[in-house]
């Protein structure tokens, strides 16, 4: 089954521009995404983005296999790279999304 998928102008911290698939509550503005195509895998449409950027990458909630944490965002772990590195004590999910969109 395909799935839309867009490209987050502004990079993240790590410079890669994220890739989303529509739905993924981290998608970007209007203004600030790139809409890429409809794509049946992640690979193939982080493939499409590295036409516009060139460090790209799967957005770390939508690109892989979020269904174990639908249930429970809150205990979303992030990936290291995504969290600054004076961030300590837990991270609320609400902080994450900011981490995430700046
Ligand atoms: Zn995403």
């Amino acid at each position: 089954m395909s799935a839309k998928y867009y490209v987050a102008v502004r990079p993240q911290i790590n410079e890669n521009h994220a890739v989303h698939k529509e739905g993924c509550p981290f998608l970007p503005d209007d203004k600030k995404r790139i809409y890429l195509g409809e794509f049946s895998s992640d690979k193939d449409a982080v493939r499409e983005a590295q036409l516009h950027f060139i460090k790209t990458k799967g957005c770390i909630f939508c690109s892989k296999e979020h269904k174990k944490y639908e249930e429970k965002p809150s205990q979303f772990v992030w990936a290291d790279e995504l969290i600054p590195a004076e961030s300590e004590g837990p991270v609320s999910y609400h902080q994450s999304l900011i981490y995430c969109v700046n």
